[in-house]
């Protein structure tokens, strides 16, 4: 093999001799099978630099624990699996390092995978500083997963794994056979990057077996990663095994938590949770038997209910494997957490999780707020639960007796900055371990951690005048971030859809007041990687075809697995009434909006909704925008709904939609013939519903439908004028916070 070798590159290998003493230099899939083929313990078969398109590599060898196998790289940095290229690893100590897979997808259901197949697995075998940066299924529901363990005694360190946006688990631990449980594998000082929110369950960072095999032993630690903004869905970690540890690990601005779903004696030690004060971030979520939870920080966490800063779940009685297995003999003892707003106990209590705690204590903690009253919420009986010299900010919350002293407990900043008590209850003081992740120790130290996405209003300012697509040429020169300012106040015409696939401002000149028109079936269109700002523009209807389901704005038709953000402000809609079902904002399914808002808007005259998010009718949990804010606007005469906001089904991994409504005004709206939902604004399965201070006069009424968890409802000071009152139904009962309205 290596006689071939020399004749094949005896030219390159004249040039950069180093590579005989360093290993097999290969430069393309047959090569590298041969390598592979003849690899003996302590080859280094060595990928060239450059691009590997969809090469499906199976790397079996069979090195020994003084003599590995090793697949690298030419130079680290340098070598790139793109397209539909994929790695298996199996056989006996082996290292892989240097790899990084962007530009593609993986046709199989794991970009690594520790295994060749069922039966041929991975032992004693190394992954480390190998980079997954955005290589995500372009359908946004399709799954896959980047990183799978099977076999024993593995292990991932020092990999870089960022921007997964489609569905499936970043990282996971397979338990399916009898040679995968009781593992020892050992995750350590990754860089698990920014995992934007996928608005549905399947968005877990890292999980560790299933329900199936939750009662078996894992036996994986997991220490020193670090998590930045892991946001996939309310499981950053989905543990689903026995005797797992979780330690030293950095949830940087996480919106979830570690969750100890299935499995017992977890072991959660010396982590530290930073949110921030960023919406829903979370700390740890306790289920089940035996779970030890000691020396963990968190800060600024907000969360709620299942997201908050600490939550002992209620257990169902007899829980089938899939449900929820009551706590018991849980243990947390020594946690600081400094100004975050919920504790959670007894969480998720109902008819069926009505299994309290119990055998299970709370030890030498403090829960100091600095700003707000108690952060403990109590859902049921917590007399299993021995509370000793807790220290909590205010006044304690009586029904957890006297282990919680409302005490004043001075802060000081330790050493990685962090807002520590100066001292615990027992006197000692707080100290996260030297062990701790920061940023700058994990991932590949070669590759950039540093933001790739360009947010909206970062560019440059072009300038344009009236006339004919002369918004539709800017729109097309234009970089990501920069704002189109209309400077006329003229009309402005386009004959094209303005494609949006990059961050865009479109707004009028300060002092003028443009109109839009256009010819197409939609004027804007939100593509993959796009997010849209408007600003002080006058959008009017009139040239708009004369057939049915025209828009202003709407998602591609097509999957988009980035998210989108749309900001309106301050803008006028008028004459969306040439033909019917005209919409101001219409979406597809398999796209989400991570921000939908409009302030300081008007809309008149509109065959269709203003905005329709219910095209996720599959009733899992899915839907198509996170957070909709509608402020200070003005609706008249819309045919169907104002809004239409959709969540189906009972599934718990999302906390979504978020609606706040406020200082709006409604007028004749819903009358359309074709409005089948027969409401003004159609609220299903939203879980977070402000709506305030608003007035509806000859319309139809708001219709309310809650559908899972702990919907959190406030309609308030509502005046309704010739509109039915607010219907609220359910399929369960569900506390109301409060309903306010006035029929006038
Ligand atoms: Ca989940």
């Amino acid at each position: 093999m290596k006689y071939l070798y020399f004749l094949t590159f005896g030219f390159a290998l004249f040039l950069s001799c180093n590579h005989t003493t360093n290993g097999i230099l290969v430069s393309d899939v047959d090569a590298f099978n041969t390598a592979v083929a003849n690899a003996t313990p302590g080859d280094k078969i060595v990928l060239k630099n450059g691009i590997w398109q969809d090469a499906e590599l199976l790397f079996e060898a069979y090195g020994t624990a003084d003599n590995p196998i090793t697949l690298t790289v030419e130079t680290k940095g340098k070598v790139f699996l793109e397209g539909g290229s994929h790695l298996n690893i199996a056989g006996e100590h082996l290292i892989v390092e240097g790899l990084i897979f962007r530009n593609g997808y993986t046709p199989t259901n794991e970009v690594i995978s520790f295994k060749k197949d069922s039966k041929t697995l991975a032992y004693n075998t190394r992954l480390t500083e190998c980079v997954i940066d955005n290589y995500s299924n372009p359908e946004r529901h399709e799954q896959d997963s980047w990183v799978a363990l099977y076999g024993k005694n593995n292990r991932v360190d020092h990999c870089h794994f960022e921007g997964k946006s489609n569905r499936g688990v970043t990282l996971i631990v397979r338990l399916n056979t009898e040679e995968s449980r009781e593992n020892n594998h050992r995750i350590d000082h990754n860089y698990f990057g920014p995992r934007p929110n996928l608005g549905s369950n399947g968005g877990e960072t890292l999980r560790i077996g299933t329900s199936h095999f939750s009662l078996t032993n894992s036996n994986t630690l997991v220490e020193s990663n670090y998590f930045d903004r892991c946001n996939g869905e309310h499981e950053i970690i989905s543990n689903k095994s026995c005797q797992n540890t979780y330690r030293y690990n950095t949830f940087f601005e996480c919106i979830g938590t570690l969750t100890m779903r299935h499995g017992n004696e977890t072991l959660v030690d010396g982590n530290a949770f930073i949110g921030n004060g960023k919406a829903s971030t979370g700390g740890i979520r306790v289920i089940n038997g035996q779970q030890t939870v000691v020396n963990n920080y968190g800060y600024g966490l907000t969360g709620y209910r299942f997201r908050g800063a600490l939550v002992l779940m209620n257990g169902v009685p007899n829980s089938p494997l899939n449900r929820y297995f009551q706590v018991e003999d849980a243990v947390v003892d020594n946690n600081a957490f400094v100004d975050c707003d919920h504790v959670q106990l007894c969480a998720g209590a109902d008819a069926e999780r009505s299994a309290a705690p119990i055998n299970s204590s709370i030890t030498n903690n403090v829960f100091y707020h600095q700003k707000k009253g108690t952060v403990f919420t109590v859902y049921d009986d917590v007399s299993g639960i021995d509370f000793n010299q807790n220290w909590t900010g205010s006044k304690a919350n009586h029904k957890l007796g006297a282990g919680v002293y409302s005490a004043a407990v001075p802060l000081k900043k330790d050493k990685n900055g962090f807002l520590v008590p100066v001292k615990m209850p027992s006197g000692e003081a707080f100290t996260l371990s030297d062990k701790l992740a920061i940023k700058e120790n994990t991932g590949a130290p070669w590759y950039s951690k540093e933001d790739k996405g360009i947010p909206l209003n970062s560019g440059k300012i072009i300038r344009i005048d009236a006339g004919q697509n002369t918004l539709f040429d800017a729109a097309k020169t234009a970089a990501p971030g920069d704002i189109v300012e209309l400077a006329e106040s003229g009309n402005y015409s386009t004959n094209k859809i303005i494609e949006v696939s990059k961050a865009l401002t479109f707004r009028a000149a300060k002092g003028v007041s443009p109109k839009v028109f256009f010819e197409k079936k939609s004027l804007f269109d939100i593509q993959n990687g796009g997010s849209l700002m408007l600003e002080g523009i006058t959008f009017d209807g009139e040239d708009a075809p004369d057939g049915s389901g025209n828009s202003v704005v709407r998602t591609s038709k097509y999957s988009m697995n980035k998210n989108y953000k749309l900001f309106i402000d301050n803008c006028n809609f008028v004459n969306l009434d040439v033909n019917h079902s005209f919409d101001v904002v219409r979406v597809f399914k398999n796209t989400f909006a991570d921000t939908l808002q409009i302030t300081n808007s008007t809309f008149k005259d509109v065959t269709g909704h203003v905005a329709a998010l219910d095209k996720e009718i599959d009733d899992t949990g899915i839907y198509n925008a996170e957070y909709v804010i509608l402020k200070n606007n003005s609706f008249t005469n819309i045919g169907k709904t104002a809004l239409t906001l959709y969540r189906g089904g009972s599934d718990e991994s999302t906390f979504g939609p978020f609606l706040e409504l406020e200082n709006c005004r409604f007028e004749n709206i819903g009358h359309d013939k074709r409005n089948t939902t027969g409401a003004s604004v159609l609220l299903h399965g939203v879980q977070s519903i402000e709506a305030t201070n608003s007035s509806f006069a000859a319309s139809k009424p708001i219709k309310t439908h809650l559908v899972v968890g702990e919907p959190v409802v406030l309609f308030d000071n509502l005046n309704l004028y010739k509109t039915p009152p607010i219907q609220v139904t359910g399929d369960q009962p569900y506390n109301i916070g409060k309903i306010t309205s006035k029929r006038l």
